[in-house]
């Protein structure tokens, strides 16, 4: 090759020249996601055009600061990618003010925490157990060491959240901040309610939809944008983007957000991320999102019809996103019992608690399921009963994996992740 000739990104082809082992690595990865049915709820497939985003020379700049407020020079490029990367997730989401710098949901969330409260303050939050994240107050998690975080939980008759729990807890606790989102929730969450009971005691409104800001940006659930303080969420679950977070807040928090992301929480952003983030926000703004984001919840209520159909019966009865939670215990099989006969059959999910879990969190009784990779891949109604089917024969029939793992290899077949 001409030697003046620039690399601008990803060459494959000479990393196998240099580095045999680490790109035998990425090939058996791409053959391990095609030969199975990826239905980890937090996981997604992303875009060649992302994937070349981020194995790019941005890598290689430090821009620790704000687009014309860096502390280095030679910005002007690093500036670009992160104006294109702010404009187009204030349009997408609707929102005041964009900070698209965090390097993960959790670090999203330790700045919107540090710009909003000082340690020792109370916080309320879902309870981990009904469906909460670590970092809404977890002992393991900077949220429940620095913060006194009081719980509140879903009701055990309808598996959703007790708003009047919600508001006596508000009351009687006042807490700062009001922490509303889930990692294992399938249902809507009434942020208007929320709203109410934080005016009511006087509290901040935290949104941490880390899974759904795809599927509100799509238009597929209503958004906690207009509701909420400040929204934290990540970029690689239904925004389909590469691994990373970010904050949306009014204007009267912005200072205190971008502050509290840099210099308090990180260091220099990762401006390829940031690139690859601009790259899903343009791809999340076009008409084609909108259908994925509505697929991935249609998908989600037939998979999760099919396996009450066949006995296993969803928590909270259904579900309302790209997500469900499954009871087993009419199966009489445990959450990892079940993970493990599902992946021996080519199907990857998760153990998960279920609300009031009698099994312990090591063990639980239950399984959590998602469709956001074979939504992306391109399945639907047809391949989502035939899934349902394929997962009960798996947790039921432990004898009939090799025939499910035919069917898996089939349906991925026709429907390959990473199509060229
Ligand atoms: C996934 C998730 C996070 C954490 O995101 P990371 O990028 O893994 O740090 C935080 N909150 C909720 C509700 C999540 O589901």
């Amino acid at each position: 090759m001409d030697s003046s000739e620039p690399f601008y990104g990803p060459d494959f082809a000479g990393l196998a020249a240099q580095d045999p082992d680490v790109a035998r690595v990425l090939l058996d990865e791409v053959a391990r996601l095609r030969g199975g049915l990826q239905l980890i709820a937090g996981e997604n497939l992303s875009s060649s055009a992302v994937l070349a985003a981020l194995g790019s020379v941005l890598n290689d700049k430090y821009a620790e600061g704000y687009p014309g407020h860096r502390y280095y020079r030679g910005c002007e490029e690093a500036d670009h990618a992160e104006r294109i990367a702010v404009e187009r997730a204030k349009r997408l989401f609707g929102a005041d003010h964009a900070n698209v710098q965090p390097y993960s949901g959790i670090t999203a969330i330790l700045a919107a925490y540090a710009a909003l409260l000082q340690p020792g303050d109370t916080v309320l939050a879902l309870a981990l157990e009904h469906g909460g994240h670590i970092t809404h107050g977890s002992k393991a998690s900077f949220s429940g060491r620095w913060f006194d975080v009081v719980s509140y939980g879903v009701r055990r008759d309808t598996e959703t959240i007790d708003y009047d729990e919600v508001r006596d807890l508000a009351l009687r606790h006042r807490p700062r901040v009001i922490v509303c989102g889930a990692t294992a929730y399938p249902r809507l969450i009434d942020f208007a309610a929320f709203r109410a009971i934080a005016d009511e005691a006087g509290a901040w409104l935290l949104a941490d939809v880390a899974h759904e800001m795809g599927l509100m940006a799509g238009g597929a659930i209503p958004s906690a944008v207009p509701y909420a303080d400040v929204v934290t969420f990540t970029t690689h679950k239904s925004l389909r983007g590469p691994r990373g977070g970010g904050v949306l807040c009014t204007d009267e928090l912005a200072p205190g957000i971008d502050r509290a992301v840099f210099p308090f929480s990180q260091g220099g952003p990762l401006m390829h991320v940031v690139a690859a983030k601009a790259v899903a926000f343009g791809e999340a703004l076009r008409p084609e999102f909108r259908v994925y984001a509505a697929s991935a919840v249609d998908n989600a209520r037939t998979l999760v019809e099919g396996l009450a159909a066949e006995g296993l019966r969803p928590v909270s009865g259904g579900t309302d996103t790209h997500l469900a939670l499954v009871d087993l215990r009419g199966a009489g099989v445990s959450g990892t019992e079940a993970e493990r006969r599902c992946a021996e059959a080519g199907i990857l999910l998760g153990h998960n608690a279920i609300p009031y879990d009698p099994a312990p969190a090591t063990v639980t009784s239950g399984i959590r399921v998602g469709t956001l990779c074979t939504t992306t891949q391109g399945m639907g109604a047809a391949e989502m009963r035939e899934i349902a089917s394929l997962i009960v024969r798996a947790i039921r029939h432990p004898g009939a994996i090799t025939s499910v793992l035919e069917r898996v290899k089939g349906l991925t077949a026709t429907h390959p992740a990473y199509p060229r």
